[in-house]
């Protein structure tokens, strides 16, 4: 699962831009599985959990975790 630390979130939108490219081929603010909001990130039932969005977050607000 992924473990939200929203202290450390910038409001980059990496993860959700990069969400949206994997999965529609377009970097759009308005497809993704996973939203921004305040600075705190928050998964759609349709996140599967791939991981891509922690792996372009830099800044340590997402966390793989078992
Ligand atoms: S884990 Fe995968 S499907 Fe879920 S929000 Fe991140 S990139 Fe999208
Ligand atoms: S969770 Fe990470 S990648 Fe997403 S907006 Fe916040 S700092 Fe950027």
């Amino acid at each position: 699962m992924i473990a939200v630390h929203s202290e450390n979130c910038t409001g980059c939108m990496r993860c959700v831009l990069i969400c949206s490219y994997t999965y529609t081929k377009k970097f759009s603010i308005s497809t993704p599985r996973i939203k921004i909001k305040e600075y705190r990130a928050e998964f759609t039932e349709d996140c599967n959990e791939c991981g891509k969005c922690v792996e372009q977050c830099f800044y340590g607000a997402l966390e793989m975790v078992k």
